[in-house]
């Protein structure tokens, strides 16, 4: 197999680390891609981003994930499952969130999904206007890098159980707006972005992030406490455009 879907996720794994952005430090954080139908790559348990090399990387088969993620089996030890789901059981132990990652890389179109714990996302997450940032939009740019929507999932605790609640709820979500989200919120906890390409997931990222410093600011000085935000309909006028699926494509967030 060719190495260049690992370069790619060592690349954007870099950039989500990287310290100019404040979006994971330490080993905050992860990353994975799709290899094939049945396998992914993801950042191992406790590496940094910033400094991850292909020795950081482990691959994992999706169908125990999955499995997990859909069922509401009681599951004492979540760690043997992850050491389980490994293609090579001498390989490193996968990131405890490898179950949501396993799970989302098998929707239709998704070959990405990146997840950290942004500063300004997190000063949004950890207040009580999560739900409305998830649903409402501040600038055009957003929409284009972020959609009309994202999801929003309440604070669960991370590894299964966080797994199951964005199963579920990406499920209704795909339910009512017919596609899956680019962008997933976790209360209390960070962002989590995915798409067909390593750009996507990152673009998605740092917009949600600035979208986030802009919510803080605009609300910190507004008589109401809160921003204003675009009307729907200018929402649902940007995502029909022609010209932003141009810029889409020019930003290499389509295959
Ligand atoms: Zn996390």
């Amino acid at each position: 197999m060719s190495n260049a879907p690992l370069e790619s996720l060592l690349s954007l794994c870099h950039r989500l680390g990287s310290p100019a952005w404040r979006l994971a430090i330490l080993g905050e954080g992860n990353a994975s891609v799709k290899l094939d139908e049945g396998t992914f790559a993801i950042k191992g348990s406790g590496h940094s981003m910033e400094t991850l090399t292909l020795d950081g990387l482990a691959t994992c088969r999706d169908k125990l994930l999955v499995d997990v993620a859909e069922s509401s089996e009681v599951i004492p030890d979540s760690d043997a499952i992850l050491l389980r789901s490994r293609t090579n059981e001498l390989g490193i132990k996968p990131s405890v969130e490898a179950l949501f990652h396993g799970w989302l890389l098998t929707l239709p179109g998704v070959n990405y999904v990146a997840h950290t714990h942004p500063v300004a996302v997190n000063q949004v997450m950890c207040g009580d206007h999560g739900p409305l940032f998830a649903e409402k939009r501040l600038m055009p740019d957003q929409v284009v890098c972020c959609q009309a929507k994202s999801l929003w999932v309440p604070y669960v605790d991370p590894g299964v159980d966080l797994a199951r609640e964005i199963a579920k709820r990406t499920r209704v979500f795909i339910a009512e707006t017919g596609m899956a989200p680019n962008s997933i919120l976790c209360q209390n906890h960070g962002l989590i972005t995915l798409g067909p390409t390593a750009d996507a997931a990152w673009g998605a990222m740092i917009m949600a992030e600035k979208s986030a410093q802009v919510f803080v600011g605009a609300a910190s000085i507004s008589q109401t406490g809160l921003p204003v935000f675009m009307p729907d309909e200018e929402v649902d006028r940007i995502v029909g455009r022609p010209d932003e699926a141009y810029r889409r494509q020019i930003l290499n967030f389509v295959n």
